[in-house]
């Protein structure tokens, strides 16, 4: 085990010292990984491999072209409080995975689960009422679920020592944040006393989902289980966090829009968090956080093609002098720009805090902003509701709300101090005839963000990937 790191905090003490037995490494599953029968077979051969580490298995909830667990949960529970209570999608699905891998789900305590669930459902259609509380409770049966399929797949086909315990009952704490909940590490030394006390050589455990001190069901977000990957790696001071998902690491761009996307070798915290926050699917944004603040490296891999190196993100890394300059092209959809103009109030004292204080009043989170003379121009995230924050501005500014807008930001550590990047991105765009709403280069400079009218957005995006890395 690695020396003792002075710089880490008290809960990785007790992981570090060497009493914990179990996660040296912690391999996180992507749902398209749990997707399917072959798919978790893959998984079996992938932890046999690395038994020597001791690895910790979290899971998310299955997701293949025919079985979108998690979105099928949502669409149930919405039916539901529309009246119509109907969990026959769920159970079929999860009952055809079980049958594909002749996994007896009464045994494994799948039945028990979908017969938990079915209640549910019927309670929602009787009350007519879904809360983001009881959305998380719904959404966390995937989990559950695939837990005891993956569980029971490793001890039978692979003859693995491993055990199932769902992150709730391991102890995982969360705020109350209901659908986007943030761990407490005070519960990590707690949860790692539970790992180390299991008699078994493998865990497999839950992503996305955790509780509340008093026991409720939280989530972490959608695609929230890499973020689980690296709090799990936290609570363990494994030396590695491995997130297996279904491309081979984290790439140029997005490879749904540029198939020549290529992978790349090393990204560093800094470059992965941009990128992630700023719309690349591959990682939750919250993921690099844990890994950041523990020093420890996360590399992203393929299931389908495990002998791929992958991607490896950390602290720092040797850069060639012939790296590209950029490093990859993350895109965020369904951006708002907001642009507030007066000619009265513009540059008067206090104009400013008025337009933030109705965001804040209003839950709009703002991404990139540009002023003018007479201007304020913001973007929003991606599923931000910026009507009422509307209404309130224009009652003392004019305001334009321009939808169905595009983030590219373009990422790289190395465009720190380096010139002409910016050109070479306006000159693309110049090339392939798309109008740049806003640019902004953030202080950091490892990130230049355009926005771009969504309708524009591949060949904006297809003619940077080739004026960047092609
Ligand atoms: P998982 O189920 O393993 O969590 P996700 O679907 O959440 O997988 O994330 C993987 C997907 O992210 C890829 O299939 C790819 O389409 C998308 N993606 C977006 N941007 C990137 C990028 N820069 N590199 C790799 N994949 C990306
Ligand atoms: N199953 C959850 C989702 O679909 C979490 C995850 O897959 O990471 O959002
Ligand atoms: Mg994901």
């Amino acid at each position: 085990m690695e020396a003792f790191h002075p710089d880490r905090v008290i809960y990785n003490i007790v992981a570090k010292s060497g009493r914990v037995e179990i996660g040296m490494i912690t391999m996180k599953f992507g749902g398209t990984s749990v997707g399917s029968a072959e798919r978790i077979r893959q998984v079996g051969e992938i932890v046999k491999s690395e038994l020597a580490r001791k690895p910790i298995v979290v899971v998310s909830a299955h997701n293949s072209p025919t079985v979108r667990m998690t979105d099928t949960l949502i669409a149930t529970a919405k039916a539901a409080k529309d009246g119509k209570a109907d969990t026959g999608k769920v159970a079929e699905a999860e009952r055809a995975i079980c049958r594909a891998l002749s996994v007896d789900p009464e045994a494994v305590g799948i039945e028990r689960l979908l017969e938990r669930f079915d209640q549910l459902i019927k309670g929602i259609a009787m009350i007519g009422e879904l809360t983001p509380r009881t959305m998380d409770v719904v959404m966390s049966f995937g989990e559950r679920m695939s837990g005891r399929v993956v569980n029971d797949v490793l001890r039978r086909e692979f003859g693995i020592n491993s055990a199932y315990r769902s992150s709730v009952s391991l102890g995982l704490r969360t705020d109350a944040n209901f659908g986007s909940a943030r761990p407490d590490p005070r519960c990590y030394p707690a949860v790692a006393k539970q790992i180390e006390d299991l008699d078994a050589d493998v865990l497999v455990t839950t992503g996305f989902i955790a509780a509340t001190d008093d026991g409720q069901i939280t989530t972490l977000g959608r695609g929230g289980s890499d973020y689980s990957g690296t709090i799990f790696g936290t609570v363990t001071g494994s030396e590695e966090v491995q997130i297996w998902t279904d491309v081979s690491g984290v790439m140029t761009t997005d490879p749904r829009i540029v198939p020549s996307a290529r992978s790349i070798p090393d990204l560093t915290f800094m470059e992965a968090s941009e990128l992630a926050w700023y719309g690349a699917k591959v990682l939750h944004p919250a993921t690099m956080i844990p890994a950041m603040e523990n020093d420890i490296p996360v590399r992203v891999k393929n299931t389908a093609e495990p002998g791929h190196p992958g991607t490896v993100i950390r602290r720092r890394i040797e850069e060639s002098e012939d790296a590209p300059i950029a490093k990859s092209l993350a895109v965020m959809n369904g951006v708002h720009l907001i642009t507030i103009s007066t000619g009265r109030m513009f540059g008067t004292h206090g104009f400013m805090s008025k337009v933030f204080d109705v965001f804040n009043q209003n839950g709009v989170d703002v991404h990139m902003i540009a002023t003018s003379e007479v201007t304020i121009s913001v973007t929003t995230p991606k599923g931000v509701h910026v009507e009422k924050a509307a209404e309130q501005l224009k009652e003392f500014a004019d305001v334009i709300v321009d939808r169905d807008m595009s983030l590219i930001s373009v990422v790289g550590e190395k465009m720190k101090g380096t010139p002409g990047v910016a050109a070479r991105v306006t000159g693309a765009m110049a090339k392939c005839g798309v109008n740049i709403r806003m640019i902004s280069q953030g202080a950091t400079e490892i990130n230049i963000a355009l926005l771009v009218q969504e309708a524009q957005v591949k060949t904006a995006v297809r003619e940077l990937h080739r004026e960047l890395f092609e």
